[in-house]
């Protein structure tokens, strides 16, 4: 649910799917076996996917463990097995580029090659030594964010404790921006001239693959050109952007009521510090700062109602199942119970961000989570879930299609399903008492919390990979980098740093998946995915209502509909599978749009007299 854990599930299911296989005798590869024929390319990737099939199962094996067990030795293991998947995928893909162009290709061999040429973040080139340079660099550059340190009252605080002390909310605004200046300053800065030398080497990995750049590479994920891409993501944007206009406008009249003229104008653009995240993503943590007069309490917490009924963690997966069990799903297996982490063990070190793993490519599915009895958790159990059954779901697509239509569909799912827990939910399960359902009057503080996350993250969710696109086709340069990246933040986000911006500093280090590597727009398309998926299954529920009060729960037509896009996993263009569930190939933010009407209509009383924008 959070966009920690929901980085950290990506990779478990990266980790856990799609990869590249040899067995223990290497010179028996695919690589050189095969003619360069129509007939050689689907040699050699019935090969590759035999090949990764097995190599996947071991590898997932060892970094559950891992996981679950952190010591020296399972570090190590990991790290091994690791590599040799990353020396797989590179071989595999250098050789798939070779393919490409034969003609006569097979559809899904062709969309295969695809895969495999796409399926490395950063691609080294096979120049002597290339390789272990990249690697080292990006090694050290997660490294260096992992001992991040800033300061709080001039002490040195760690990375998550300084995260959280962003989103507490009773720190001064000079504590605030002590704070975020420091944790740019030292994790950031000392960045810049090794993610600029990792640029250059990467780039020549990928035109070696037939990319322009890194970033094109990145953007041919999606069944459409590169160009296309960003412009539908633009569109989208501009789509939803009215919505984040008014809530910025009413976020900024608030925090001047909060803080006056002197920290936070009521025009212009916001202090980066002042809305309860070091990244200004996500501002449900100041929710409490701008909750509507006596609609801002919805009268009950699920962390209450389970615990007033003794539940455990493990009923609370029980909840969760029985929500997809409602829709037809076939239960979860028996190994799910065996052989999932639902608490934190008493005696070791385990990952607990929650994350979905599936081991064998088939039903070997499980969750691992440390389980508190609270509402996040709750939720959360939900969102994992729906990566397993998505997981299930696709279990018998050829290996290289054992995916999410595109990176976005998989978080979209999980966090598409936990948008049903609403009021009447709670009551159809009995967690909560029918008279005890908010009235319609408590919508606005509950539109307004739900807005407060995933509205204000769109603009974030679309100019990290901005940056990094301009970065990668060079019309971003080192000299440019800070600037680059700060009037991104204000173009997109109207936000701006609470402090001037030393020459040599690198703000876009001081954000975990730069310096990780990871990309980032799934999480812009999986936010706006999540509502078309949210509107698709109201509408076939028959669902009458305002959108934010629907469930489908218990609704076998919706689950049916639902698995027909889910069984599909990649094999198909994303437009398709988009189709088999909604009915349309189009993204769209209309049902985003329409589940925060309300919202929308109350922020634009609320702003009247305003000036909107920045
Ligand atoms: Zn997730």
């Amino acid at each position: 649910m959070k966009l920690a854990s929901v980085a950290l599930s990506a990779l478990a299911i990266s980790l856990a799917a799609p990869a590249l296989a040899q067995d223990a005798a290497p010179e028996e590869q695919a690589q050189t076996a095969y003619p360069h024929t129509a007939q050689g390319a689907a040699d050699f990737v019935a090969a590759v996917e035999k090949d990764f099939a097995e190599f996947s199962v071991g590898n997932a094996q060892i970094n559950w463990v891992n996981y679950t067990y952190i010591t020296e030795d399972t570090d190590a293991l990991a790290a091994a097995s690791n590599a040799e998947l990353t020396e797989k995928q590179v071989a595999y893909a250098i050789e798939a580029a070779k393919y490409a162009d034969i003609a006569g290709l097979d559809a899904d061999v062709k969309r295969k090659l695809d895969i495999l040429r796409n399926g490395i973040v950063l691609p080294a080139p096979t120049t002597a030594g290339a390789a272990a340079e990249l690697s080292t660099i990006t090694t050290a550059l997660s490294s260096q964010y992992g001992k991040g340190q800033g300061t709080l009252n001039g002490k040195p605080i760690s990375g998550s404790d300084i995260e959280a002390e962003m989103g507490n909310l009773e720190h001064t605004p000079a504590e605030y921006a002590e704070m975020w200046a420091s944790w740019h300053d030292n994790v950031g800065a000392p960045m810049k001239g090794d993610y600029a030398k990792m640029v250059g080497i990467a780039n020549q990995g990928a035109e070696e693959l037939g990319f322009d750049n890194v970033g094109a590479m990145w953007r041919s994920g999606y069944d459409m050109s590169p160009e296309e891409f960003t412009a539908m993501t633009e569109r989208l944007w501009n789509e939803l952007k009215p919505l984040y206009v008014e809530l910025h406008t009413y976020v900024r009249t608030r925090l001047n009521q909060k803080y006056g003229d002197e920290v936070q104008a009521t025009t212009g653009p916001i202090r980066a510090d002042l809305l309860g995240n070091m990244w200004a993503q996500e501002w449900g943590n100041i929710y409490p700062l701008v909750a509507p007069q006596g609609a801002g309490d919805l009268g009950y917490d699920i962390g209450d109602l389970l615990a007033a009924k003794d539940k455990t963690p493990l009923d609370m997966v029980h909840y969760g199942e029985g929500f997809y069990s409602s829709l037809g799903m076939q239960p979860l297996p028996e190994t799910f119970w065996q052989r999932s982490m639902f608490v934190k063990p008493a005696d070791r070190e385990v990952v607990c961000h929650a994350s979905a793993w599936d081991i064998d490519n088939k039903d070997d599915i499980r969750i691992k989570m440390c389980t508190k009895v609270n509402a996040d958790d709750f939720v959360t159990i939900h969102h994992e879930l729906g990566h397993n059954y998505y997981q299930r779901a696709y279990k018998d697509q050829p290996f290289l299609y054992l995916n999410g239509a595109n990176d976005g569909f998989h978080e979209a799912i999980g966090d598409f399903i936990a948008l049903s827990i609403t009021p009447q939910y709670l009551v159809d399960i009995g967690l909560l008492d029918k008279s005890k359902v908010p009235s319609a009057d408590k919508d606005i503080g509950l539109l307004l919390r739900q807005a407060m996350d995933k509205v204000a993250f769109l603009p974030f969710g679309l100019l990290v990979d901005k940056w990094r696109w301009g970065v990668f086709d060079g019309s971003i340069v080192p000299d440019t980098y800070n600037q680059a990246w700060v009037d991104l933040k204000q173009d997109y986000q109207g936000i701006v740093p609470p402090v001037e911006r030393p020459a040599d500093a690198f703000d876009p280090g001081a954000k975990y998946h730069i310096p990780g590597n990871t990309p980032y727009t799934r999480y812009f398309l999986a936010r706006i995915l999540q509502f078309q998926f949210y509107k698709a299954a109201c509408d076939q529920a028959g669902w009458k209502g305002p959108l934010h009060r629907c469930s489908f729960y218990g609704n076998k037509e919706v689950g049916a509909k639902l698995n027909a896009m889910l069984e599909m996993g990649s094999s198909k263009p994303w437009p398709e599978a988009l189709e088999a569930f909604t009915g349309t190939e189009e993204m769209s933010a209309k049902p985003m749009l329409e589940y925060f009407a309300p919202l929308m209509q109350w922020l634009k009383e609320q702003n009247k007299g305003q000036t909107k924008g920045w």
